[in-house]
């Protein structure tokens, strides 16, 4: 089965708003084995919104409208579908008592208007809405296909959705078993991680695979949708088994846990302690280990020392080698991470330093250059030192960040 959304509202053509509505929607009708083949967002214009909606009814069998349902004079969305579909719309008493029964209960009187909300498309279900006053509709045309009305407040349409608009759904697909599964990859390039994988799965249709990039980790995603429960989950270890030996230990994660959390596991499992002594990062890499629930099982607390000064004071970095190599270097790193270790007294601690840009760097270590130091409770601390793109600061700091978390991971694995 196919599915088309429409997001109505001229706000959501503006910069400031998103159509994230059609995204939670999406995803169930996914579970539910309903592909979206196509998405659209509308203004506030009557026969534009209807000309859409014709044009999504002759891609899918299933159409989702959302938003414009509201009482005012630019929610035409139940004007566009009667226009679109040759439906009558007709007025609804016991809707209307309803919804003055709302209002009383709040100690308000309906106003005249909130009538326009009432009307409903001929042979369509009312599908009441808890949140808000404009009830949601279930239609089902002569050819079987389906168009559905929901509002368009996301605390409005997902309770609707939930708990009228699925249900209906699933009772007219046949039912389909899903497993999914998901691998987490740190240490390599995501269009490396493509040209490995994609031989794999270009040869299945199911399951699914997405890739999701962001600086410097990437989640693979595998969804498998068959009759059978069984079936899916055969499937699922088959593509999975061929992604775990080709990406070896480039995985982190076999249950889509983020790497700290990952990296806090094997500490607390060691009864080892960490720190981190941050500069270009400013911060990020303690907040990813404060974000785990737990976290002060091994995470002791760290520093951020963007200044020389604070290198020197807050860490005992030496001025002599600050001077000599930069606070950019291999030897200043490696100072980080062992002051960092002296003064906390934990068992690790990491630590970076780098040139996030825009400006600045050297001939020899330009922006996007940063080392990452690391001390052990039992070898002597040392430095790797990775080149990023320049160009975008925030995103340098992140590559930083996850190359970071990945050099610690790689070593409480070996
Ligand atoms: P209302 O009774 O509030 O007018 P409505 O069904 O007419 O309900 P809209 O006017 O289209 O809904 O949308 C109301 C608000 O809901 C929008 O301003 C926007 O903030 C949010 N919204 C609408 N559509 C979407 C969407 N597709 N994704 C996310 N938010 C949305
Ligand atoms: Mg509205």
């Amino acid at each position: 089965m196919q599915a088309a959304i429409i997001a109505v509202g001229s706000e959501m053509l503006t910069p400031s708003r998103v159509d994230t509505n059609s995204l939670y929607l999406t995803e169930k009708l996914n579970d539910l084995g309903v592909e979206v083949v196509q998405k659209l967002v509308i203004g506030d214009h009557r026969p534009r919104l209807s000309a859409a909606i014709r044009f999504c009814l002759e891609q899918a069998e299933i159409l989702i409208v959302i938003g414009g349902l509201g009482p005012t004079e630019d929610d035409l969305t139940r004007e566009a579908v009667a226009d679109a579909t040759g439906r009558a719309l007709v007025f609804d008493k016991q809707l209307v008592a309803a919804m003055e029964a709302r209002f009383a209960a709040l100690g308000r009187k309906m106003a005249e208007i909130n009538k326009r909300q009432a009307y409903v498309l001929e042979g369509a279900e009312v599908l009441p809405n808890a949140r808000g006053t404009a009830p949601g509709q279930w239609v089902v045309l002569a050819n079987r296909q389906v168009v559905v009305l929901v509002p368009g407040p996301p605390a409005e349409m997902k309770p609707l959705a939930d708990g009228e608009v699925f249900p209906r759904l699933a009772k007219m697909l046949p039912p389909l078993a899903l497993a999914t599964l998901t691998y987490r990859i740190a240490g390599m390039g995501e269009s490396d991680v493509d040209a490995r994988l994609a031989p794999i799965y270009k040869q299945y249709e199911n399951p699914v695979t997405t890739i999701l990039a962001k600086a410097g980790d990437i989640t693979i995603h595998l969804r498998a949708q068959c009759a059978e429960k069984a079936e899916a989950e055969r499937l699922i270890e088959e593509v999975g088994a061929k992604i775990r030996a080709e990406m070896g230990n480039f995985i982190y994660s076999f249950d889509g846990a983020p790497i700290e959390e990952v990296i806090l596991r094997r500490l607390v499992a060691r009864e080892q302690t960490l720190t981190v002594a941050e500069s270009l990062t400013a911060g990020m890499v303690g907040a990813r280990f404060g974000s785990v629930p737990g976290a002060s099982r091994a995470f002791v607390g760290g520093m951020v020392t963007y200044n020389n000064g604070q290198k020197q004071a807050l860490l005992g970095v030496d001025p002599w080698t600050l001077a000599e190599h930069s606070e950019v270097s291999e030897a200043v790193a490696i100072q980080m991470a062992e002051g960092a270790k002296a003064r906390t007294s934990a068992h690790w601690a990491l630590s970076l330093t780098g040139y996030a840009g825009p400006d600045g760097g050297t001939e020899a270590n330009p922006v996007g250059t940063v080392f990452v130091g690391l001390a052990g409770p039992d070898r002597p601390a040392r430095a790797k030192r990775f080149r990023f793109p320049a160009g975008d600061r925030e995103r340098v700091r992140l590559f930083a960040l996850h190359a970071a978390l990945n050099f610690l991971r790689l070593e409480l694995e070996a």
